[in-house]
């Protein structure tokens, strides 16, 4: 059994590959040479049934459904293949679209009957679970999908403060779906899905015009002289910088809204844009250029090269909620925290501090020179007339 993802591996002239009957881990891709694909007759003589050339891959069905091989494979000369082993196989599948896995399991199965009449009879452990998958996916989409057309979605506002004195700075936009006889649903339970079915575009757009109609409405509240104005941050996702026209229609919502660009922060999450972050990177200066503030997201939890961080037209950078709860029992978590608060600095930026629950978190994260905190201990998302009720109790006004 190979067991690395991908593997250069060689059989000289005359050597098997793998022989029917045995079950299939690994398809593989011919570097150079030729495989002979065999049957064995019922008196054990073998046909050859085709032959595989350089670049061509073959044991690609029993990778898939990890049935025994129908056939046996041999190098019909010196030949160098490039073996896909069904972890990697498996894991580029789990990113993907579950309908196309779907499919697969379908087209699969059906080659295995050899009778493109019947319906998917998910014959092993790994199709039923592709097919399993699919078919939640696919409900759970419709449900997403009609959320969005019921208009089932809110928008609750959490503020954001200076914590240099805890005045109110801003508020951060969070998506919330209240769904008949299930209630309110928080975003980790449906962020993803919109992600992977493309419904974060209009939702997204919607959240967007949402948020910007209520700030303002918190720019007609009277403010005293010289108090700078709210800013109200909205979670971007990738999908919404990269696909084609949709930041078009992100900059068109920000120039219609007319508010002062300076008002607006768009978060971003940094895992979020690793597949494509040449594209993304183009997309946020795109963005930056209407004046808009950009912020890096739950900052420390991806993986992106430190050189990224630089190319990134950022004002603020986020603390995950991760690092200040590792501060509270961990002096490494301090550290942590202390050399992302310097790094922001460092680079320009201002530093928010989030997940912010008691004075120890805010005492702390003010000494690391954070300029903005958000979290329970300032106040929980809350629904539209409470965070217009919090604003006006605020001592110095707006
Ligand atoms: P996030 O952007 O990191 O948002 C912060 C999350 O931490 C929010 O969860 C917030 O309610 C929670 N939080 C804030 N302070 C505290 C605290 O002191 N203690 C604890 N335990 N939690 C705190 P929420 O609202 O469930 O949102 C989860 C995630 O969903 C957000 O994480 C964001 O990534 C995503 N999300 C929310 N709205 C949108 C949206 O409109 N678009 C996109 N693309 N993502 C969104
Ligand atoms: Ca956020
Ligand atoms: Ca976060």
């Amino acid at each position: 059994m190979q067991t690395a993802l991908w593997q250069r591996v060689s059989y000289p002239a005359g050597s098997r590959i793998f022989s029917e009957g045995e079950t299939g881990e690994v398809a593989y891709l011919v570097e150079n040479g030729s495989v002979g694909i065999t049957q064995e007759r019922p008196d054990g003589s073998p046909v050859l049934l085709k032959t595989v050339q350089e670049g061509e891959i073959f044991g690609e069905i029993a990778l898939v459904d990890h049935l025994p091989r129908t056939a046996s494979a041999s190098a019909i000369q010196d030949t160098v293949l490039i073996a896909i082993s069904s972890q990697f196989f498996y894991s580029k599948l789990k990113n993907a679209d579950p309908l196309l896995g779907h499919m697969l399991a379908l087209v699969v199965s059906r080659f295995r009957q050899g009778n493109s009449s019947t319906s998917l009879n998910a014959t092993t452990v790994h199709l039923a679970a592709l097919h399993d998958y699919a078919v939640t996916h696919i409900k759970a989409s419709q449900d997403l999908s009609e959320g969005i057309e019921r208009q089932e979605f809110s928008v609750f506002f959490q503020p954001v403060v200076h914590l240099q004195d805890r005045t109110l700075a801003g508020f951060e936009a969070l998506l919330r779906w209240n769904r008949p006889g299930k209630g309110l649903i928080s975003p980790g339970e449906f962020i993803g899905l919109a992600e992977t079915t493309g419904l974060i575009l209009p939702l997204g757009r919607w959240m967007t015009e949402e948020a910007l109609r209520v700030l303002q409405i918190f720019n007609s509240m009277s403010c005293p002289p010289g108090k700078t104005a709210l800013f109200m941050s909205i979670n971007l996702s990738a999908r919404q910088l990269l696909e084609p026209g949709e930041l078009d229609a992100m900059i068109a919502i920000v120039q219609n809204s007319g508010i002062p660009p300076a008002q607006i922060k768009f978060e971003i999450t940094e895992s979020m844009m690793m597949e494509n972050m040449d594209e993304a990177i183009r997309a946020m200066h795109r963005l930056k250029e209407t004046g808009v503030l950009l912020a890096i997201d739950d900052f420390g939890t991806g993986y992106s090269s430190l050189s990224y961080l630089e190319r990134m037209p950022l004002d603020n950078l986020k603390i995950d909620r991760s690092f200040v709860i590792a501060m509270r029992s961990k002096d490494s978590g301090h550290r942590i925290a202390s050399a992302i608060a310097a790094m922001a600095h460092g680079l320009g930026m201002d530093c928010i501090a989030e997940g912010i629950e008691d004075s120890n978190d805010e005492r702390a994260l003010k000494a690391l020179g954070c300029k903005y905190g958000q979290g329970y201990l300032f106040g929980k998302p809350m629904a539209f007339e409470d965070a217009l009720s919090y604003l006006q109790n605020q001592p110095q006004g707006c």
